[in-house]
């Protein structure tokens, strides 16, 4: 970085936008009259990391990099590793003509989930039933320095879609059915940005500095609204519904300074919203006033259909032409710049356009520091996965059950279930395996079936390490009646749910758990008390086996840190978490929503039963035998007085 006096001293030209004490905005100017046509096209491409290298990011410009679902993941990389690997990049564009720097995305949607080791938060879909925006303020605080520790500016982050079908296989990436909880919890903005100065200017973006990233609300919009929840699709609702139902959190995102905003796959009453300029320019950047940029996704563009004989360049002119500022591409980088040059150079996409998307793309750089501090260091490698993360991540996790139910047929409740017995069954898929418990978006795109080789705890040694040390716990996948029977469980304890998927592969018509799942909650069930408990990403078919179980709890997809599942079991912590979502009793029902006129869930929207600590549960109790005592001394003290009184009186009335 050269300051105006060095510039002058060595005799180099002072250029202003290297001068952090200019302001952004003439920063921005100064760089873009430098450019060419073909570094500005270059800024406005995001390629794989598959496809990068130092060499590439010189001779192509290229403005960002990254780490997508579709991409392989890094095989057991560190946070160490990571940061090399981006640096290698980094370097590449700073020795460009210009020396702007790259900048690298991740989607690191519930915690740094890419990255072994990293600590992995409970997904969206969990987090609504908190109904605690400060808690996702915290969750975007620790997710930024985790990803900051690898050495990445950038994550595709939050998902603020409206999920109104739960059939769609990316509803876990919601926070609600409900506009308004997914508008409180776009909270993790700041969390992750850093919270706005006072006297930000609206619409513009922030990221506060090295311990920060820039965020992404996506998917614009109404990603969550298509029609049957099938993934992509199109979404049928007037603009009044848009706006009330799919507008609101990204109003308040742009509140809250967001930096960028992805468009979403999916259409809007038929227009593809990689094409639709009313929306992404129109309201997005004129009405809102969104003056961060707006991303594609993941090859986005390609599936620009319409006109019939589109090709490539016709998504690459209607995508930039509609608004779309850095393309996902992210493979064919060649094509796409070879395309929007002849678009630029035949006057179909006027420069002013190149120009606006530039200077946006330029802003959020500027405005993070990257520029100043381009090269990431080692200095945060140890807040990958650190200690403090996992306990904020157990305390949401705590916080995200929904107890649905607590007791057969008015029984006394079972839970809280007591540490303290002989002997205790723990059952199912689910029960002891990390890679289901923290499902898609997961190390791998589609999560892990296999035992996920990353920190973390299950929910089963999370209950042996809870239990006193006397008490016997027995695990059994699928354990048949006849064991169970034969066995003097005290109580046991059924973990089932659904595998772990991402995007199309999770779309769904039925909606139920693993094969495996119903046979456990019989075998079980039928033969001693049990609690289930369900992993899932979105409410499943419960209801033809509700009548068998004692309690009922919906974890969601906790992520690695399954104390917080035995927190709320064995009561050092109450229930407090309330449905986000509607819990349907059958598919056919779908989409029901509350507020719908046919409104008949088997657990409606905002439902959960709470249960007290034990600790209070005993505070109380013994403070009531302690105002019983106090009560019934004051009324021997009172008759003794009384009687005295009366004695005396008839005493004296006998005198
Ligand atoms: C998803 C986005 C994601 C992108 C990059 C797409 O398939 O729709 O949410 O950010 O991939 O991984």
């Amino acid at each position: 970085l050269v300051s105006v006096g060095e510039a002058q001293a060595q005799g180099g030209e002072y250029m202003k936008y290297k001068d952090p004490k200019q302001p952004v905005a003439v920063r921005v100017k100064d760089l873009l009259d430098r450019m060419t046509l073909e570094e500005k096209i270059g800024q406005m491409v995001q390629i794989d990391r598959s496809v990068a290298n130092a060499d590439v990011m010189k001779n192509s410009f290229i403005g960002s990099v990254l780490s997508g679902g579709g991409s392989e993941p890094l095989p057991k990389a560190t946070a160490q590793d990571w940061v090399n690997m981006i640096n290698e990049f980094q370097k590449g564009s700073l020795a460009s003509r210009l020396g702007i720097p790259m900048m690298y995305g991740i989607d690191a949607v519930h915690g740094h989930n890419n990255v072994y080791n990293a600590t992995i938060f409970p997904h969206n879909v969990g987090l609504g039933c908190t109904r605690d925006p400060e808690l996702a303020q915290k969750i975007g605080a620790a997710t930024a320095l985790e990803v900051r520790a690898t050495g990445i500016p950038y994550v595709f982050a939050p998902c603020i879609a409206v999920c109104r079908d739960p059939r769609w296989g990316r509803c876990y990436e919601s926070y609600s059915e409900d506009p308004k909880i997914v508008e409180q919890m776009t909270e993790i903005i700041p969390g992750l940005q850093g919270s706005l100065p006072p006297n930000a200017k609206k619409g513009f973006p922030y990221v506060g500095g090295k311990t920060k990233v820039a965020a992404c609300a996506k998917h614009f919009v109404g990603d969550g609204g298509t029609t049957k929840g099938v993934n992509e699709n199109n979404t049928v609702i007037d603009w009044h519904g848009l706006l009330s139902l799919h507008m609101p959190a990204y109003s308040d995102s742009i509140i809250k300074g967001v930096s960028t905003v992805m468009v979403s796959y999916s259409s809007w009453n038929g227009v593809k919203m990689h094409a639709n300029r009313d929306l992404v320019t129109g309201f997005l950047k004129n009405t809102l006033k969104f003056k961060g940029f707006v991303i594609s996704d993941w090859q986005g563009i390609d599936k620009i259909t319409s006109p019939p004989d589109s090709n490539y360049t016709y998504s690459v002119q209607a995508s930039i032409q509609a608004g779309v500022d850095m393309v996902m591409v992210p493979y064919k980088f060649d094509e796409f710049i070879q395309d929007l040059n002849l678009l630029v150079k035949n006057n179909i996409i006027p420069m002013d356009r190149i120009d606006d998307a530039v200077s946006r793309i330029l802003l959020v750089k500027f405005t993070m520091g990257l520029f100043e501090n381009p090269l990431a260091d080692f200095s945060l490698v140890n807040q990958l996965g650190s200690q403090e993360h996992r306990d904020l991540a157990r305390e949401a996790v705590r916080k995200s059950l929904v107890l649905l139910k607590n007791g057969k047929n008015g029984s006394a409740p079972l839970l809280p279930l007591s540490k303290n017995v002989p002997k205790i069954l723990v059952a199912g898929s689910h029960a002891d395996n990390l890679g289901y418990q923290c499902g898609g978006w997961t190390i791998k795109w589609q999560g892990f079936s296999g035992n996920m080789d990353t920190s973390g705890t299950t929910i089963l040694s999370a209950i042996k390490s809870a239990v006193d040390q006397s008490t016997e716990v027995v695990f059994r996948e699928n354990p048949d009646s006849e064991f169970v029977k034969s066995s003097d469980f005290d109580y046991a304890v059924v973990v089932v749910g659904e595998l772990p998927y991402a995007e199309t592969a999770g779309d769904s018509t039925t909606l139920t758990m693993t094969e495996a799942g119903p046979n456990v909650i019989n075998n079980v069930c039928g033969s001693v008390k049990c609690v289930v408990i369900i992993v899932s990403g979105r409410p499943i078919v419960i209801e033809p086996y509700i009548s068998s179980i004692d309690a009922l709890v919906a974890a969601w997809l906790p992520g690695t840190e399954g104390q917080g599942v035995t927190d709320a079991l064995f009561g050092d912590y109450g229930f407090s978490g309330k449905l986000a979502r509607t819990w349907f009793k059958s598919v056919d029902q779908l989409p029901m929503n509350v507020g719908d006129p046919h409104y008949d869930p088997l657990f409606p929207f905002g439902f959960g039963l709470t249960t007290e600590s034990v600790k209070d549960l005993v505070a109380r109790s013994t403070s009531s035998a302690a105002s019983v005592r106090a009560c019934v001394f004051t009324i021997l003290v009172t008759l003794i007085i009384s009687l005295y009184l009366t004695g005396e009186a008839q005493f004296i009335g006998g005198y």
